[in-house]
């Protein structure tokens, strides 16, 4: 391996550890298990690539489980969504499997440890076997159908499977310890009677298993070497094991649980129910909403799989949970961005500026780079004509020697065209400027070669032809949440922190060639930051959605 050992993460070190004393490398295998119950959010693209990134530092064969025990939640949209995530991702999964898939083998599992007395019916309601629990420090009592008879066990348990109880009628619970330390060792509830349609095993069952008692077992199914879960399963790892050892065969490989931390993201939640509330109350367009941080809604957002692994990649794997500011997240965005995305001309707040020497009705199509760091972009034309727009915060009327952009007297470099100077403007009875005049210098033409084409001014600013510019809806993003913690507060809950202005939508100016952008396509509006075009967008109306501005400011255009 090349790496120094230095460029592990900790979970890699247990690998490594692991593979020192003697554990077989082919036997590595990994798995990654989402729950169907919603998409893939950016906490979820941590655990993918510490999965698939192990699978690919071993050449290790990684597993996409979905652990679909809970057919309230569950749906084959999701299964759908999520696989299509972790391919755009870029990550390939070994099989495909379902913790359903599992369920005889559970089942049969479940009916031998009743009959070597390790498992029992509880007839009791869920308050009662609550009221046994104890509590940390106090241990808890014995259900009275603890030592009830391994005969009538088969007998309930049986009748359970065949859906002749009513759910909450009977749960079967393994007979560990109701006094130990780990609360969860306290007689856990494995299976109970649910009469759900599961969207892959339909009516076959009338009870389901509970994650703790099918995840180590499809772990071990599956020969998963490596069970990488977060750390609020540190405490189950007991009860994992335990488990495990109800069915681990010796010669089997025998998975092995480590956790890590959960990773949040500032601004923001991550977690599937809070973001379900979200797509349900309509606070946002549903899952892929540009402004979610689903999976789904970066790259909708215009995101790049490779920004996302870039990020994932530098915050890395931690043993203590923390806050992941979204600037971050932001930063990567733009550095991959920066790269590949094509400069193209808008602008978004306009005023019109006309050039009185210009001559009336010319047009010229000027030659520009479509990326000055890639020389393999190559070049494309805009047109230029007599009234262009500028961004109306690109000229003052009078300004100090410091301001850069237009002002009156004062001249700056049209991008990729010719050198103007302010003359004069109007304005409304408001005093808003409604147009500027201006002159040009028609020997300064960029790339002439002229004398005046090379002369410097300080400023260059970018504009579109009025005549040629094409109208497009633009949407503007702003964080979701005002707080950037917003569900860990003890008096508010996360929808109090709703950011109203979260969503701003305008109309820009663009120039005429973004008309055959493909949806998804990106591309950095000069001086403005980073767009895509959105799935919404039409011949007739083309929408585009700002992923992301070009500096760490989240600098707000207003449009008034
Ligand atoms: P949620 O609360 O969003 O539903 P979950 O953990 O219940 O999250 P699962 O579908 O069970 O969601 O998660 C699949 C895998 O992704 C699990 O191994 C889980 O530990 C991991 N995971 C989920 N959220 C995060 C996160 N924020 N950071 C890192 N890993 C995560
Ligand atoms: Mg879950």
């Amino acid at each position: 391996m090349s790496e120094t050992a230095e460029s592990l993460n900790f979970i890699e070190h247990i690998v490594e550890e692991d593979l020192q004393g003697g554990y077989p490398k082919k036997a590595l295998r990994f798995r990654f298990p989402p729950e169907p119950n919603g998409y893939l959010h950016i906490g979820h693209a941590s655990s993918i690539c510490l999965n698939f990134g192990l699978g690919l530092r071993y050449n290790a064969p990684v597993n996409l489980r979905f652990d679909d025990t809970n057919p309230i939640k569950e749906e084959k949209a999701f299964v759908d969504a999520i696989k299509k995530d972790i391919e755009w991702l870029g990550y390939k999964w070994d099989t495909e499997r379902y913790a359903s898939d599992y369920f005889q083998q559970l089942y049969d599992w479940a009916v031998e440890m009743i009959m070597d007395g390790k498992a029992y019916v509880d007839s009791q309601s869920s308050e009662e076997m609550a009221s046994q629990k104890g509590t940390p420090t106090e241990a808890g009592v014995d259900s009275p159908y603890r030592n009830r008879s391994i005969a009538d066990n088969l007998e309930i348990f049986e009748a359970m499977k065949n859906g002749d109880y009513q759910e909450g009628s009977h749960v079967l619970r393994a007979k560990i310890d109701m006094a130990s330390q780990n609360m969860l060792m306290r007689d856990p509830i494995m299976y109970r009677v649910l009469h759900k349609a599961h969207h892959r095993t339909n009516t076959d069952w009338c009870i389901y298993p509970m994650y703790d008692w099918a995840h180590g077992e499809s772990d071990y199914i599956e020969e998963v070497s490596h069970s990488l879960c977060t750390l609020e399963f540190a405490m189950h790892r007991e009860l994992y094991n335990w488990f495990l050892d109800q069915v681990v065969v010796s010669d089997k490989v025998r998975p092995k649980q480590r956790e890590f931390a959960r990773r949040n993201l500032s601004h923001t939640v991550v977690s599937k129910r809070k973001l379900l509330q979200l797509v349900e109350q309509d606070v946002v367009n549903g899952w892929d909403d540009p402004r979610m941080p689903t999976i789904s809604g970066l790259r909708r957002r215009g995101y790049s799989p490779a920004a996302i692994r870039n990020f994932a990649d530098t915050i890395g794997i931690a043993k203590r949970e923390n806050l992941i500011d979204v600037s971050l997240l932001e930063f990567h965005a733009r550095e991959d961005l920066n790269k590949i995305a094509p400069r193209v001309m808008g602008v978004l707040d306009p005023v019109k500026v006309i050039i009185t020497n210009y001559p009336e009705g010319k047009e010229e199509w000027l030659e520009t780079e479509n990326n000055p760091g890639d020389e393999l972009a190559g070049n494309r034309k805009v047109p230029f004509s007599k009234e262009i727009y500028i961004e109306r915060d690109d000229f003052k009327e009078e300004a100090n020697r410091k301001y850069f952009r237009l002002k009156l007297g004062g001249e700056v470099r049209l991008k990729s065209a010719y050198i103007i100077k302010a003359e004069s403007c109007t304005k409304d009875i408001d005093g808003n400027i409604m147009e500027i005049q201006c002159t040009y210098d028609p020997k300064s033409k960029s790339g002439s070669g002229t004398e005046e084409s090379m002369r410097k001014v300080k400023g260059t600013l970018h504009w579109v032809s009025v005549a040629h510019a094409l109208k497009a809806e633009i949407r503007l993003y702003d964080r979701l949440f005002t707080d950037e913690s917003p569900d860990t507060h003890k008096d508010k809950g996360f929808m109090d922190f709703i950011n109203d202005e979260s969503l701003q939508v305008i109309t820009g100016y663009l120039e005429p060639g973004l008309k055959d952008a493909k949806v998804g396509e990106q591309m950095q509006f000069q001086r403005l930051g980073y767009f895509c075009v959105d799935p919404d967008s039409t011949n007739d109306n083309l929408v585009f959605n700002r992923t992301v501005g070009l500096r760490d400011t989240w600098a707000k255009i207003q449009n008034k």
